[in-house]
């Protein structure tokens, strides 16, 4: 059975368990984790007869490439995706679809009950998206390849790093690494940010030089092709001050003593929680103002999230982020992130890049 054969199962036990046969599904990133399929502008139908993929003809042969065998619904330029899935709908006598309310847009929403007035629409929240918290071996195997294309690529720029290069040149010069090591691309956004800049948890690159202060913050990952890996790496371009040790070892701590918390039957909470005492116990509680971290897969934000309140038990399989920091506006942020493995018996860091503070001659 293919791996998405596999998900596609155990989303038809999910529907059951909420007493559903059919689900509509309508988001692109959802339809790919079930299919194989990695264009866009398509739904998948998942039915009692089978799964039927509704889509254009413009991919009608990267459909035919990606999923194989699978039941194609191809429509015209001159029929719209709403009157393709009614045609559907009809033919296979559907009563009561489930709809993803997460993600579906209202006017969707409103404009299927319009065109299908015997249909029961059931809103449905969280469903697939409960499947991909959990990783299948394919989908660790891939996490691994981002991980790993992003420590390279990011070595290679460490080692080149020169004062008068700009955060934006930075960027783009990591992003070009990890597509020579294989990524398609960047997993998200890269954040370049000198100095007391990095204090700003989502900086985004500017002209701001390397030289201009004594680190850097680099968070960054790769997209192998589908999936993606999320890592935060401190770099000192100048001296190591005894404030960035202090605080650099805090956050260290925080980090080593989360990630060793992480495994089947914690809670996102306690793990969370975990890294918050460190901080707190060293007087900087205030200044960890977000989350522990996140599942990461098809998408760099996903369920789920470890933080304070959530009660989501940790299972074999998830794969998730532990990024603490301690952000001082006008003196800078430290931020260590790496994405952590749940296994049977605890955990496996998939990030192998050194966590050290690493002094390198900038120049
Ligand atoms: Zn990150
Ligand atoms: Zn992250």
């Amino acid at each position: 059975m293919s791996h998405h054969e596999a998900r596609r199962q155990r989303l038809c036990r999910l529907l059951r368990q909420a007493d559903l046969a059919t689900l509509l599904v309508t988001d692109v990133t959802n339809v790919t984790y079930l299919t194989g399929f990695t264009g866009d502008a398509s739904y998948l139908l998942v039915t009692p007869d089978g799964p039927i993929v509704l889509s254009d003809r413009r991919f009608t042969t990267q459909l035919e490439d990606e999923c194989p065998g699978l039941n194609l619904e191809i429509r015209g330029p001159g029929t719209t995706m709403l009157e393709l899935v009614a045609k559907v709908v009809r033919r296979a006598r559907l009563a009561r679809i489930g709809v993803e309310a997460d993600s579906m847009s209202v006017g969707l929403f409103d404009a299927l009950g319009q065109r299908l007035l015997k249909v029961a629409w059931v809103r449905t929240s969280g469903l697939v998206e409960r499947l991909r918290m959990i990783k299948d071996r394919e989908e660790t195997r891939r996490i691994r390849r981002a991980a790993w294309q992003a420590r390279r690529g990011f070595e290679v720029v460490r080692a080149s790093l020169r004062p008068e290069q700009t955060e934006a040149q930075v960027a783009a010069a990591l992003e070009n690494q990890l597509r020579l090591f294989g990524a398609k691309g960047v997993g998200f956004p890269s954040i370049v940010a000198v100095g007391p800049r990095s204090a700003l948890p989502h900086a985004s690159p500017t002209s701001a030089r390397i030289g201009a202060s004594d680190f850097t913050l680099f968070d960054w990952g790769a997209n192998e092709g589908l999936y993606v890996s999320d890592l935060t790496r401190i770099v000192v371009t100048g001296r190591i001050s005894p404030k960035l040790q202090r605080i650099y070892g805090v956050v260290l701590n925080a980090q080593t003593a989360a990630i060793a918390a992480v495994r089947p039957g914690a809670t996102c909470a306690e793990v969370d929680a975990v890294a918050r005492r460190v901080i707190s116990r060293a007087g900087y509680g205030s200044a960890f103002g977000h989350g522990l971290g996140h599942g990461i897969g098809l998408q760099v934000h996903e369920a789920p999230r470890l933080a304070g309140g959530q009660d989501t038990v940790l299972r074999p399989g998830m794969v998730v982020t532990v990024e603490p920091g301690i952000y001082l506006p006008g003196w800078g942020g430290v931020r260590i992130e790496d994405d952590v493995l749940v296994t049977r018996t605890g955990f496996r860091v998939l990030t192998n890049a050194p966590r050290h503070l690493i002094e390198i001659q900038a120049g």
